[in-house]
């Protein structure tokens, strides 16, 4: 009964190793190729009375590293998906029951589907090379564990880790496995693993799963004890008030935990299954598997990236500039394996520069998860200096100096006369349009932007921009550079604000006009949570600073008036003058929007007499939520149209990763579909009359709903 994708080897002692393999796959995945051979190992352990024992293991570097998304996607209906996950769930329930031992030998990754399976085995043990991550990860696509696990791991390590676990999608390692009870043991190599598997079977002829037991209990107490319920009472309101309600999901794995923490594991695996249901038809799961699964992908395997050029790797890097930026960008690229030059004015600004990965990384070494080799090697590969000559060889040099034109003119051009002619410069400006910057470069054919976020060892994304002149191997080589660093690359074309500095300004300056308004501060902060954004408007214009804010406005204005075009000013950008002219310029001075005191901030008192708020005229919070929304969906709509942005992937991704455009709403021109666009255009045409211009719907919306349209909203391939 051996398949390609599942090998079984039976020996003289009875005992079946079944080996999962994926043919035409890096890892293991619950497809039917393979989850419909797993099935048939019940039938095997059930019907032949040779077979004494099973363990299932992996052909891969990974066990299994979790269900098949397609498969997923394809479901229709409460009905279907609660089927398929009680069907997944049958054969895992007969091997426990099958009164034959089952062994699961665990390597590498072992996550959702795989550690379900596992946890469906007898015993567990894990080959401890430092790879082992066990996890139940499926919160990430708003879904819940539907193949047993939030059932039978609050049985192994207890409600409460249970709970956290599952709803942070957080993946342990081999010794935290062990000492939490999720596996029971941990080998040194496989091969010992695989003995000490025939081992553990040939001394336990007919193991009964704890949860089978007369006398099982759940460690630290079932959904009755004292302490369960005391988490389980504050935990679903912490969650609401972190996610605003917008992640069913959460409290749909604490629902199932806690009833299953009423009954027996067969009810249990049930009433799991019904919860899977709500969330796999809940629209913020839709959402997130069409863009942070399917789209991401895509971008990851280079749909934005010109074909027909080789892959390139960078192996020497140059930074000019040693600052906030510079510094982030050494780290990530030296710890990606690149040798870096780090270049400042001053031989200090670059050692300052270097100290930043210094800091990060013993901070690492002392919590363990780092060692002292591993820091000293990462920052062998830093060279900091100030001497332009050490750029020699680099294939790749990252401007990060002060944002002034003269400047990094000056530093282009000296750069580039220690670089040899293939070699790629690259702008890390946050506002100044590349094609611009580009004069400067005796090459503009090379010259590209490389738009990271801060901080940089945090923030995934990267915004490549391409300018006027920009070669399509100049792009290429960008790109294969920032997957090199483990980020993930967009690809926009060059206007002013790009695309993520343009369309995260109109989210910020809604908050403020609001402000101009009388509309209450409270209502405006509150309406960018509840709208799934991670920080605030005001509160973010405090992060960024407001001088930062009027510079770039002013910048603006003069650029624009010197290409003759008519400047539009933003009701909020004189909320942000007037705020900054009082020197309250943001939380670096310790005054804005709020005010700070150590770790402390409140609203600040003053802003009610500046603004006064119109008590008896306050809006819906619906209507601040989309005021906010719709400002920024429709400029990502506007970035399409005109060509700044190339493909939705990008928009949906670059809004999420970028500025933390809601994660539920699938990014910002998902969040259009969602809508429907009929609506969102209908809308749009409302807030348009009641508060400006900027809010009519973008013209390819209004041509794409009078045609039935959508956005691609990531699908299966084939
Ligand atoms: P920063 O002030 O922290 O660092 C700039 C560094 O450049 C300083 O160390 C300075 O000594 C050095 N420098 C100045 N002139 C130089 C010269 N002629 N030669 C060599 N080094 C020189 O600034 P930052 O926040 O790191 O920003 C750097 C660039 O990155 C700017 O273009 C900025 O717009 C852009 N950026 C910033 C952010 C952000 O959040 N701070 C985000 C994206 C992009």
């Amino acid at each position: 009964m051996s398949s390609h994708a599942l090998k079984i080897e039976r020996g003289a002692d009875g005992i079946v190793v079944a080996t999962m393999d994926l043919p035409g796959h890096s890892m293991n995945l619950l497809n039917d190729e393979l989850a419909i051979p797993l099935g048939g190992l019940a039938d095997l352990l059930e019907s032949d009375a040779g077979v004494t024992g099973l363990i299932l293991t992996s052909g891969k570097k990974d066990f299994l590293a979790g269900a098949d998304v397609d498969r997923l996607r394809r479901l229709s209906g409460a009905q279907e998906a609660f089927d398929e996950s009680m069907r997944f769930k049958g054969f895992m329930r007969r091997l426990e029951k099958s009164g034959k031992p089952v062994v699961a030998v665990i390597q590498g990754m072992c996550l959702g589907g795989g550690l379900e399976i596992a946890m469906g085995c007898h015993w567990r043990i894990v080959v401890d090379d430092g790879k082992a991550r066990l996890g139940l990860p499926e919160v990430k696509l708003g879904l819940l564990p539907g193949g047993g696990g939030t059932q039978r791991l609050p049985r192994l390590v207890g409600m409460q880790q249970a709970v956290q676990w599952m709803m942070e999608g957080t993946e342990v390692r081999a010794a935290q496995a062990l000492s939490s009870g999720l596996v029971n043991e941990l080998a040194p190599s496989r091969d010992e693993a695989m003995a000490r598997a025939r081992a553990w079977i040939a001394a336990n002829k007919k193991p009964v799963q704890p949860w089978d037991g007369p006398k099982f209990r759940f460690p630290g107490g079932d959904s009755r004890s004292p302490a369960v319920v005391q988490m389980l009472a504050i935990a679903p309101s912490v969650a609401a008030a972190k996610s605003w309600g917008n992640y069913p999901a959460l409290t749909h794995i604490m629902s199932s935990v806690f009833e299953g923490g009423l009954t027996d594991i067969d009810r249990g695996l049930e009433i799991e299954s019904r919860y899977f249901a709500a969330c796999a038809e809940s629209p913020a799961s839709k959402n997130l598997i069409g863009t942070l699964w399917y789209q991401l992908n895509a971008i990851k395997k280079g749909a934005s990236r010109p074909a027909g050029v080789a892959r390139s790797e960078v192996k020497k890097l140059g930074i000019l500039g040693a600052g906030m930026m510079g510094a982030g960008i050494a780290y990530v690229s030296a710890k990606a394996g690149i040798e870096v030059v780090l270049l400042d004015t001053s031989q200090d600004a670059a050692d300052k520069g270097k100290g930043y990965s210094k800091d990060i990384l013993d901070k690492a070494v002392k919590k363990g998860k780092s060692t002292a080799d591993q820091r000293d090697a990462l920052l062998a590969r830093i060279t900091p200096t100030t001497d332009y000559a050490r750029l020699k060889g680099c294939d790749l040099v990252i401007e990060a100096v002060f944002e002034d034109r003269a400047i990094k003119a000056d530093v282009t051009q000296k750069a580039e006369a220690q670089l040899e002619a293939s070699a790629v410069f690259a702008s890390n400006t946050s506002t100044l349009p590349i094609t611009g910057l580009a004069e400067a470069s005796a090459r503009p054919g090379n010259f590209i932007g490389l738009h990271f976020f801060s901080p940089v060892d945090k923030m995934p994304l990267v915004e490549i921009i391409v300018g006027a002149k920009t070669s399509p191997e100049t792009l290429a080589r960008g790109f294969d550079y920032v997957l090199q660093i483990a980020k993930t690359p967009i690809v926009v074309n060059d206007s002013r604000g790009f695309f993520t500095s343009r369309v995260f300004a109109t989210y910020v300056m809604e908050g403020l006009a609001m402000l101009a308004e009388g509309v209450h501060p409270r209502s405006i902060e509150v309406a960018g949570l509840q709208a799934g954004m991670p920080m605030p408007p005001l509160a973010l214009q405090d992060e960024v600073s407001l001088s930062l804010g009027v510079h770039v406005a002013d910048q603006t204005r003069k650029d624009l008036a010197a290409a003759g075009i008519a400047y539009k000013e933003h009701p909020g950008e004189r909320v942000l003058r007037r705020v900054c002219e009082l020197g309250r310029v943001g939380k670096k001075a310790g005054r804005g929007f709020y005010d700070y005191d150590g770790g402390d901030k409140s609203l600040w008192p003053g802003l009610a007499d500046l603004y006064p708020v119109k008590a008896n005229e306050q809006p819906e919070q619906r209507e601040l939520i989309d005021r906010m929304m719709f400002a920024q969906a429709n400029e990502t709509a506007r970035c399409l149209e005109e060509g700044v942005l190339r493909s939705v992937a990008d928009a949906n991704i670059g809004s999420i990763f970028g500025w933390g455009f809601a994660p539920f709403q699938g990014g910002a021109l998902q969040f259009i579909n969602s809508r429907g666009l009929p609506e969102f255009v209908a809308r749009s045409r409302e807030l348009a009359a009641r508060y400006g211009e900027r809010f009519a719907p973008a013209a390819l919306l209004v041509k794409m709903a009078e045609k039935g349209e959508r956005f691609d909203e990531g699908q299966p391939a084939g």
